[in-house]
């Protein structure tokens, strides 16, 4: 007793408690209340992607495997990102990994030294500023462009830029805001990049869930750059399994690398991870290379339900959407008030039982808003946006 002693080191103690959680935990605790806050598909699983797995366990498939990856999941994910992005990478530049989440943390410990600054989004999913500091890095918040064309406000970015700058992270469709890139804004603000000498972590957890027209991703920006003989960066691609594939428990993603950075990331994968659950990548494989009828399915609905839902709010006051969401699957609602988001997400759960994501959770740039997900059922989500409505103009 009286020492000074602290359990834990610095940079664990720097990690924020997430915010939607929070709301999480109350929501669960909370009877009667709906739950608008998840950021997780209401789809099932493919059953095809379940039985690939189950019989890749009875086949024996249960030992370590390589820890870049099996090559039937590398091949399934180079055909596919041929077939939906448009790159050519080779399998041998493609790394397994657990999710988006541990495909970006590897990333950044290949690229990040301690005390190197991240460019990430504001508002952003909050990992993508966490993992950096578990690096000892230093996440630098970047505001997003609202309104019809979002995008990185380019101008901004110019003032936060340092020497220690690394790396520019870019989400689009965009967590929290469901804001998609066009062609030439990420032309743009790749350009800058390069000129930045900054690497690109490109973060395509959403590469499949446009709503409208689907914008080419970053890495294939950058290669169009470079062919026509303009500066472009050199871009890291993480793509997730979870919400394309409705697969968000099996933990599966993959890392497109330029190939001079594949042993870098498989060096830091081989001494954190060893390797991806090897009946989980033969499952990752039957969802890369069978049937895709499952994401038509899940855009669609994300597209009634965003349309279904933009009517509804229709021209009140207390609670507009603040970018067109052309991807992902949330509505980025800015409220009337001046009440903190935490404090509204809370009260909303505690005396109207509907529970969403409150923007500040996303970032300082998030206050004043509050994210739905539109993974939830049509009736559910008419009845909670009611809710939050009447509570706004009460
Ligand atoms: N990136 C973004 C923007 C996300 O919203 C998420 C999950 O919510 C992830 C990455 C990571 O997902 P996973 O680790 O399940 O692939």
């Amino acid at each position: 007793a009286g020492s000074a002693f602290t359990v834990g080191s610095a940079a664990a103690a720097a990690i924020a408690p997430s915010g939607i959680r929070a709301v999480a935990d109350l929501a669960w605790r909370t009877p009667g209340t709906l739950q608008l806050q998840m950021g997780e598909p209401s789809h099932p699983t493919p059953p095809h992607v379940v039985e690939a797995l189950a019989q890749a366990a009875r086949d024996g498939a249960t030992r370590y495997g390589p820890t870049p990856g099996i090559p039937a999941l590398r091949e399934a994910a180079a055909a596919k990102v041929a077939r939906v992005n448009g790159l050519s990478v080779s399998p041998d530049d493609v790394t397994v990994c657990a999710g988006g989440v541990e495909g970006l943390g590897a990333t950044y410990r290949a690229l990040l030294d301690a005390g190197d600054e991240v460019l990430v989004p504001d508002p952003g999913w909050p990992n993508l500023g966490t993992l950096a500091v578990v690096c000892g890095a230093v996440p630098v918040g970047y505001p997003l462009l609202a309104g019809d064309r979002p995008g990185p406000d380019l101008d901004a970015l110019e003032g936060l830029v340092t020497p220690r700058t690394r790396v520019l992270v870019v989400n689009s469709p965009s967590n929290p805001t469901g804001g998609g890139f066009d062609a030439a804004v990420l032309e743009d603000v790749l350009g800058w990049a390069a000129r930045h000498g900054l690497w690109v972590v490109a973060d395509e957890c959403y590469d499949e869930m446009w709503l409208d027209d689907p914008q080419p991703c970053a890495a294939l920006v950058a290669e169009r750059l470079r062919a026509s003989g303009r500066p472009a960066p050199e871009v890291v691609s993480v793509f997730s399994l979870s919400k394309t594939h409705a697969m968000t428990g099996f933990r599966l993603g993959y890392i497109c690398t330029p190939p001079a950075l594949t042993p870098v990331v498989r060096r830091v994968q081989e001494t954190t991870l060893s390797c991806v659950s090897t009946p989980t990548q033969w499952a990752g494989a039957a969802a890369l290379g069978g049937p895709q009828d499952h994401v038509e399915e899940m855009r669609a609905a994300y597209r009634a339900r965003r349309d279904r839902c933009s009517a509804q709010l229709g021209d009140q006051w207390a609670l507009t959407l603040a970018t067109r969401p052309s991807g992902a699957f949330y509505l980025w609602l800015a409220y009337a008030g001046d009440e903190p988001s935490t404090d509204l997400a809370r009260r909303l759960v505690v005396d109207h039982q509907v529970a969403l994501a409150p923007g500040r959770a996303f970032g300082p740039a998030g206050e004043g808003h509050l994210r739905v997900s539109l993974a939830s059922a049509d009736d559910v989500l008419a009845e909670g946006l009611h809710r939050v409505v009447a509570a706004l103009t009460a």
